[in-house]
């Protein structure tokens, strides 16, 4: 690239700090570094829904990019009403159906590892990628902003990278964070000054997750014709749930279990509470991800209807996750730095839709830096200008999120009837709406710099 007009360093090569680095690339005059914790850009063994809001974002990258998707999912994209999810009443010995969530257009399904792949393999050469970069901290000279000085990044090995602009990727315990909570707090008025620091750290959300893939062998031998082979189906219990889902075209069924501690919402997450945990015993409050027996794993599932149990039969073994999240922000940009992804909201993840918020803050953000009228100069505006359009969306998504398991877990009074209906009401954002909107408004926000986005 011969002259770019700013050097943007993405920290985090996750879904939204790869998805950005594809998108971004698409703008010649932006050279970009994505600087990845660990030795290889890799995801876990297990699946991931895309809702069609974020679906339509993906399908921005052109018809290839698309139809590598789809190869990874096995289905087509659709515009049509179609059942989704299939959620049952199985807090007794025979489960009954209780609505099936309609959808337009599908949930689109992955496993992580082939989503991921789609990702790297756009990157093109002119994106650098640097592996084995655990950032430590970053500084900006605000003095100078809007500047020049570059902002100085410094790394776990004792490296030490400079950008103009640094997005942080970095997943729920993000380094990039707490610096900005830092700065933050320097400029706010003292008596928000805590609240704003109050942000730096994740909180337990009191929700457990257990997740698992299973092999549709395993199943199909026991009982050839099993719901989850085919569909999505929710298994729904009083505080505690699961969902399965065939995934990697029919090859593993996706389990994803929750336990809901309503009560502990937002205590920070102790392995040695008195509820019974026993694979966090004797573990410190830093271990959220824990690997269970299949015995440990079906333990809090054990009451679910006997078409569960044939599904819970067939676990292996599986990991136990202290799902922790982020509280509402008071900002996710300062200067010519900004957060996005689970690093600025991460969410409970009842309406499966992290990955997906991350995707339309990567979107948002390409719009922004890489309008024609950005400059170095004007990137704090832009970085506002995302601030403004995602940071309350992806908030009421995280409340919306929190809601649907609480729902599903039967922790609000809804009459059973009713249950359907208030589960949709409460999702439908996902395939009813669109980031369109946001994105021509950040367009009119970067054209029309008399308007006030702060
Ligand atoms: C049980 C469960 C099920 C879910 N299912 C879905 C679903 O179906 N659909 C959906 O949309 N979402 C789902 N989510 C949420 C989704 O997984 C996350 O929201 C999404 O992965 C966030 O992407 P990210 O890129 O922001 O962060 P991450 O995926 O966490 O990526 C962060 C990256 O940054 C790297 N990193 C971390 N710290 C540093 C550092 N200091 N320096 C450099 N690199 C660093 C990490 O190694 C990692 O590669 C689920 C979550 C859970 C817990």
């Amino acid at each position: 690239m011969s002259d770019p007009k700013f050097r943007v360093a993405i920290c985090g090569g996750g879904v939204g700090g790869l998805t950005l680095a594809v998108a971004l690339s698409r703008c010649q005059d932006i050279a970009i570094d994505v600087y990845e914790a660990a030795q290889s850009f890799c995801e876990i063994g297990a699946g991931v829904g895309v809702w069609p809001r974020a679906f339509r974002v993906l399908r921005k990258f052109g018809p290839d990019f698309e139809q590598q998707l789809l190869q990874r999912c096995g289905y087509e994209y659709t515009e049509e009403y179609v059942p989704a999810v299939r959620s049952r009443k199985s807090d007794q010995a025979v489960g009954i159906e209780l609505f099936d969530l309609m959808t337009k257009g599908k949930l689109m399904r992955f496993h992580r590892a082939d989503f991921h792949g789609v990702l790297l393999s756009y990157l093109p050469p002119s994106c650098t990628t640097h592996n084995k970069k655990r950032l430590i901290s970053y500084t900006q000279l605000l003095e100078d902003c809007p500047g020049k000085s570059p902002i100085t990044l410094t790394f776990k090995d004792g490296s030490i990278a400079t950008c103009d602009v640094l997005i942080g990727a970095d997943g729920i315990k993000s380094a990039v964070r707490p610096c900005m909570m830092r700065e933050l707090a320097e400029v706010v008025n003292p008596d928000e000054r805590q609240s704003v620091l109050s942000c730096m750290n994740p909180i337990w959300s009191g929700v457990t997750a257990y997740r698992t893939l299973i092999s549709s062998e395993k199943l199909r031998a026991r009982c050839p014709d099993h719901r989850v082979l085919r569909e999505f189906t929710q298994y729904m219990g009083k505080d505690a749930y699961f969902l399965a889902y065939p995934i990697s075209l029919g090859q593993y069924v996706n389990f994803a279990g929750f336990t809901l501690e309503r009560d502990l919402v937002d205590s920070a997450y102790k392995a040695d509470t008195e509820i019974p945990r026993p694979s966090f015993k004797g573990k410190t409050n830093d271990e959220w991800v824990s690997e269970l027996t299949a015995q440990q794993f079906v333990e809090p599932f054990k009451d679910l209807e006997e078409d569960a149990q044939h599904v819970l039969e067939c676990v292996d073994k599986g990991t136990l996750w202290a799902v922790h999240t982020v509280k509402t922000l008071p900002s996710t940009n300062f200067g010519r730095v900004a957060i996005m992804g689970d690093a600025a909201h991460a969410m409970a993840p009842f309406q499966g839709s992290g990955a997906g918020q991350s995707i339309e803050d990567a979107y948002l953000l390409m719009t922004v830096l890489g309008h024609k009228s950005t400059t170095l100069e004007t990137v704090p505006r832009a970085l506002a200008i995302y601030d403004k359009l995602r940071r309350p969306f992806s908030s009421e998504v995280a409340q919306r999120s929190m809601r649907s398991g609480q729902l599903c877990a039967f922790q609000e009074e809804v009459p059973l009837h009713e249950l359907g209906d208030t589960i949709t009401k409460n999702w439908e954002w996902a395939w009813l709406t669109e980031l369109d909107d946001a994105l021509e408004e950040a367009v009119r926000l970067v054209e029309d710099s008399s308007i006030d986005v702060n």
